[in-house]
């Protein structure tokens, strides 16, 4: 069991990097899976190193289970990580190689035998125990390297970039395996990545981080339907979110966004927030699948309809992405499979306004 809490968690690095981490507070339930993500160098692996009393606290507190362990040496916090570069002996088999740690510790040999066949065995590499490290594949290696983890049995796994260093089909198993992995140890687990999709699949939760600061926590949906602010909508999804500038105007008492050359309506139960924002700049953004061919859309209006070229249709097998050009801005819709416009030819688009977000353009957060 282990429940962790970050109270106004601050980093910098002596001589170095200052803020590199900013007053993160953050409550991790027991068992729960938290996915930290955002791009290189936001501070994500060194909030991570600060809970394994790796790194030196520069200011705030780590709490796991209604202790402070701001003092407490990494050995004595319960914890494993697991980390990008895994780092085995080389010299040392798969079975020498998990049962390290336990030997460091004294265990008996009976009970290691024991841990390493049971970690082997629910990491499907009971085969390779007698292999070396170079007889394996990255995505063996990487097993081998949580099984080390596993045999320790430790209250809290953390996890730094540990796919980072496989190839991408193989990454997709490792994804899965981790979600099998998860169920059944019944653990605490903090999970670092750059990837949005590992994030998306894996967490219960997202914590979106940038330059140090904590952008939101939330759950994978929320994060996706809801983002706080324009940086979280453009880090999370795929193709990113289409950020369009415009403006806001009153026409016959109906508020329209005027991106220059086209026009489109809000919804009639539109936050009363936006009515601020009238005859002042926005930005919408609107993720590519919210955005039709009118060909194929069942709500088209003239008050929701936008007339576009498309310049590239890139079939996808499953669905086609279409790279559009309003002339002032460039966007991006994801249509069927068998949705083929004509290239650099006018088409109308139906964007589904009930799906839009709107950013203030000075703070980028979100418009509520
Ligand atoms: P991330 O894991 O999100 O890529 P890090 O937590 O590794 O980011 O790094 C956050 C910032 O702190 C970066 O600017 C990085 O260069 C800096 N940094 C990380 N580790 C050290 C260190 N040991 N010494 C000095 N600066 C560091």
């Amino acid at each position: 069991m282990a429940r962790i809490r970050l109270k106004n968690l601050c980093k910098s690095y002596k001589g170095g990097v200052q803020n590199a981490v900013k007053d993160a507070n953050l409550e991790i339930a027991d068992k729960e899976f938290v996915v930290l993500v955002g791009p290189s160098g936001c501070g994500k692996s060194t909030v991570l190193r600060m809970i394994a009393g790796l790194e030196d606290i520069t200011a705030g507190e780590v709490w796991i289970d209604g202790t402070l362990v701001n003092d407490v040496p990494a050995k004595d916090r319960n914890i494993a990580m697991v980390f990008q570069n895994y780092a085995l002996y080389p010299h040392m088999t798969v079975f020498e190689n998990m049962a390290f740690g336990l030997k460091l510790r004294n265990y008996p040999k009976s009970e290691i035998e024991k841990r390493v066949n049971e970690a082997a065995e629910i990491l499907g590499i009971t085969r390779y125990l007698d292999r070396k490290p170079r007889q394996l594949s990255g995505g063996e290696r990487q097993r081998v390297a949580v099984g080390r983890s596993i045999v320790r049995k430790p209250a809290v796994f953390l996890f730094d970039e540990p796919l980072s260093n496989i190839d991408a089909k193989m990454r997709v198993q490792m994804r899965t395996e981790l979600h099998k992995l998860r169920l059944r140890l019944q653990t605490t687990f903090i999970y670092v990545t750059h990837d949005q999709t590992e994030a998306m699949t894996m967490g219960d939760r997202i914590v979106v981080m940038k330059d140090g600061l904590i952008q939101q926590s939330a759950d994978p949906m929320t994060i996706y339907d809801k983002p706080a602010n324009k940086f979280v909508a453009s880090f999370i999804g795929s193709p990113p979110i289409n950020l369009i500038k415009g403006r806001l105007m009153r026409r016959d008492k109906k508020i329209f966004f005027d991106e220059g050359k086209f026009q489109v309506k809000l919804i009639e139960d539109m936050s009363p927030s936006m009515l601020n924002y009238v005859d002042k700049e926005v930005i919408l953004a609107i993720r590519s699948e919210d955005i039709y061919d009118k060909l194929f859309a069942t709500e088209a209006s003239a008050d929701n309809t936008v007339r576009a070229t498309c310049e590239v249709v890139e079939p996808l097998g499953s669905e086609v992405y279409l790279y559009l050009s309003s002339g002032k801005h460039n966007f991006i819709a994801r249509v069927g499979a068998h949705d083929r416009p004509e290239v650099n030819r006018e088409m109308d688009l139906v964007f589904d306004m009930s799906k839009v977000h709107f950013f203030d353009v000075q703070t980028e957060e979100t418009i509520v």
